[in-house]
């Protein structure tokens, strides 16, 4: 079987995703019609429709080369009647009310949140969110709260050594899922509510990196700009601290 090397080593096809995406695919909602930005070589559609998730899919996708990737194969797969791969940015290649769910993943957060905020008139007849951010998931969860998206699920996985979150949102009350919206933004709600060792090891990952960045700041020469830094490393610090000694 003929597998393709995509994010970070991981092995995949169209019938064995990455742990990453099959987690996506998960959230999924059964028979709707789904649009997979930066779709790359169209796995993720490939898949579900193949799995019988989901009926029809567009596969987007804005550089050439994935595009020809995605186009081929889903010539291969047989599948031109139910994925429709389109080329351009964000979600311009969708019409309004032509799909139900957007899945972007393998992304960072501030890129997926500039994509929903560039093509958020086409998200009127969309039901669900599913967002896959290596970085910044704080970034996305920003954007759902300012939008009226409420975050229904969370997850975080590690695969290959990196850590991964997948966010689900459907339109309702953005900040019912926040008991400490800062925390919360930052951290996930659920993921803290939960506190898997992915997500303990994520967070000593990352207090680790801001203790020794301070240290260094503290070296530095002392400026204005120095100074309202580390004010925010110690306030991000201390919420952090306080959710994992919960
Ligand atoms: N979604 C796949 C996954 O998770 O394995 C592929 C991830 S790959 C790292 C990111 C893909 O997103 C690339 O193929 C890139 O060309 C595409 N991409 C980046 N920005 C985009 C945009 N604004 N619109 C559509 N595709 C984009």
């Amino acid at each position: 079987m003929l597998f393709n090397t995509l994010i970070s080593g991981e092995k995949m096809n169209t019938e064995k995703l990455s742990n990453r995406l099959e987690a996506v695919t998960k959230y999924i909602p059964m028979g709707t019609r789904v649009a997979d930005i930066g779709s790359d070589h169209a796995y993720l559609p490939c898949y579900a429709v193949k799995k019988g998730i989901v009926p029809f899919a567009i596969a987007g996708e804005v550089v050439e080369g994935p595009y020809q990737s995605a186009k081929k194969q889903v010539e291969i797969e047989g599948l031109e009647n139910q994925i429709s791969v389109r080329k351009g940015n964000g979600l311009e290649v969708i019409k309004l009310g032509e799909v139900d769910c957007i899945t972007i993943a393998g992304m960072g957060g501030t890129l997926i949140a500039t994509i929903l905020e560039e093509g958020k008139n086409k998200l009127d007849t969309v039901q669900r969110l599913i967002l896959q951010p290596n970085l910044s998931a704080v970034s996305i969860r920003n954007w759902l709260l300012k939008h009226g998206w409420e975050l229904i699920a969370e997850e975080i996985l590690e695969e290959d050594g990196k850590i991964y979150e997948i966010l689900a949102a459907e339109k309702g009350e953005p900040l019912k899922p926040y008991k400490n919206a800062d925390q919360g933004l930052l951290m996930g709600p659920f993921l803290m509510e939960e506190k898997s060792i992915v997500f303990r090891d994520k967070w000593l990952g990352e207090l680790k990196n801001w203790e020794r960045i301070l240290m260094q700041l503290e070296k530095a020469a002392q400026t204005e700009e120095t100074e309202k830094r580390k004010q925010e490393l110690r306030q991000k610090i201390k919420m952090v601290e306080e959710v994992l000694n919960q």
